[in-house]
């Protein structure tokens, strides 16, 4: 794929939605499936009456290699030549976020059930082995010196963790933006990575750190977001054939956010009290200004012109890598059962905003 059909600038932000199988405690109380898929459109119809459309929809059969391949593969590609890309999870606790985006630790077993950011990391290490040389040009030579690390951190309260380094405890972590609009988080590990099993690695050392706190709903329900971010380095050089002549070296840099939202689920179902309830207020926060940015990205027609990232730590820290020249896609999750009808139209309808 070339530059121009790696990014897709009518289509900044993508929605896919996919509905998990229903499990096995659904299945004992005999809950029924009020979603439906419509044939040959990408519409789910929940209820009797409730349609929804979306980028991409997968029913309760749908495997992780095809949602990679069909969503995620050409951002990936996109990384490779400089552009910055953001894949999010949303939907409420149990509804399938982690497994889709692989950011268990005990999700790894075996291949089939790999999740979205062990296909990136394979994805990235394979391209750079096809592009490291490319000699296509008549009059120069061309190849390319990658260069890939990883950072894994949690938002938990508008705090931030650094899951490559959990006891750090010591440090707080400033989310800086530079004069060329680059955001970093001061302080946050960043590990070179050389192959793709150090990457795996790291993704499952914070995944076991991540921490986690019960609530009525899930013992391990998790209220914070999960980002595990790639950044590639290319510096691209150009030798021409004359002899003599001076190498030309251009360096391109991107990154892919991968992220596992908090839990969707509204504070009161949770019956969240004191300490819970200030962080859910918090997670809300995050998410309902996620949603802003999200909806002003995607609004085409009233050509919106302000997004407000600044609303909330999550979306500061995804600023340069949501709109602008990046590709974003939003995944929700949902449940197919009935008794989850109520979050999985809030989440429907969340997942609306963003088209
Ligand atoms: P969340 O992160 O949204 O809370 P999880 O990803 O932990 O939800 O999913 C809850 C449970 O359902 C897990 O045991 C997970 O393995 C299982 N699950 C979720 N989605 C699927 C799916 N598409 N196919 C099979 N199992 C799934
Ligand atoms: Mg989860």
């Amino acid at each position: 794929a070339t530059e121009t059909e790696a990014i897709d600038k009518e289509c900044l932000v993508r929605v896919a939605l996919r509905i998990r199988p229903q499990n096995s405690r659904e299945l004992i109380d005999m809950c029924r499936v009020c979603t439906s898929i419509t044939p040959g459109e990408q519409q789910i119809v929940l209820g009797s009456d409730k349609a929804f459309t979306f980028d991409y929809v997968y029913g309760m059969n749908s495997n992780q290699c095809d949602i990679y391949n069909e969503c995620v593969g050409r951002l990936v590609d996109g990384t490779l030549h400089g552009y910055n890309a953001t894949v999010l999870a949303y939907g409420q606790t149990g509804s399938g976020k982690t497994y889709t985006m692989g950011t268990g630790f005990d999700n790894a077993s075996d291949d089939y059930q790999l999740g979205i950011i062990p296909r990136a990391i394979r994805h990235i290490f394979a391209g750079i082995d096809s592009l490291r040389f490319e000699n296509n040009a008549i009059d120069s030579v061309t190849n390319s010196q990658f260069s890939v690390a990883v950072q894994f951190i949690e938002l938990y309260n508008e705090d931030v963790v650094d899951l490559l380094d959990p006891f750090n405890k010591n440090t707080s972590f400033k989310i800086h933006e530079n004069e060329n609009g680059q955001i970093t988080v001061a302080g946050a590990t960043v590990k070179p990575i050389h192959e793709p099993q150090e990457a795996l690695t790291f993704l499952q050392q914070g995944a076991l750190a991540r921490t986690t706190a019960s609530t009525k709903m899930n013992d391990l329900s998790s209220r914070s977001h999960a980002v595990f971010t790639l950044f590639v380095r290319r510096k691209h050089i150009f030798e021409p054939k004359i002899q003599n002549s001076d190498c030309q070296f251009e360096t391109l840099t991107s990154k892919f956010h991968f992220v596992d939202l908090a839990g969707s689920e509204r504070l009161k179902r949770t019956l969240a009290t004191g300490e819970r309830a200030r962080e859910g207020i918090s997670i809300n926060c995050g998410l309902l200004a996620l949603g802003n940015c999200i909806s002003a990205l995607g609004d085409r027609s009233k050509k919106v012109s302000h997004v407000p990232y600044r609303d909330s730590k999550l979306t500061r820290l995804l600023q340069d890598s949501l709109g602008g020249n990046s590709q974003t896609l939003m995944i929700a999750c949902i449940s197919p059962s009935d008794r989850d009808f109520m979050e999985t139209l809030n989440t429907l309808k969340y997942a609306n905003r963003a088209r």
